[in-house]
């Protein structure tokens, strides 16, 4: 999974990146169960499974690509302590460009030693 993600670490000048395949094989899945969710009607259920990895791979696209990375550009500004501490745990995790010692993979969740710090008390 390193060897995809790597390209993620590296500045280059391209759009896309080698890292961008974890989207389209998790797209597969997520079709797969849509597919035979909505063919069978027994399997109904496995389409809300389909719908679930396609909301975490829309959400993460937006949190990680868009939001924290501005590959499109926008005007956000996170404001909630929640989105700093996360948008904040991702900077951590690209401080590091070797898979020995890169901290914070996940996102969505970062524990509290990524809180950003304000100068001023709310
Ligand atoms: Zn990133
Ligand atoms: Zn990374």
């Amino acid at each position: 999974m390193w060897r995809w993600h790597r390209s993620h670490h590296t500045v280059h000048g391209r759009f896309f990146e080698r890292n961008d395949l974890f989207a389209v094989v998790f797209s597969i899945p997520s079709i797969v169960l849509i597919a035979l969710g909505v063919a069978n009607e027994s399997l109904g259920i496995l389409k809300y499974f389909g719908f679930g990895i396609m909301a975490y791979g829309i959400f993460y696209s937006i949190f990680h690509d868009v939001i924290v990375h501005r590959r499109i550009k926008i005007r956000y500004k996170a404001k909630s302590p929640y989105m700093k501490r996360i948008i904040n745990a991702h900077y951590h995790h690209h401080r590091k460009h070797t898979k020995e010692g890169g901290e914070a993979f996940g996102f969505l969740y970062a524990p509290k030693k990524y809180e950003v710090k304000s100068a001023k008390a709310e």
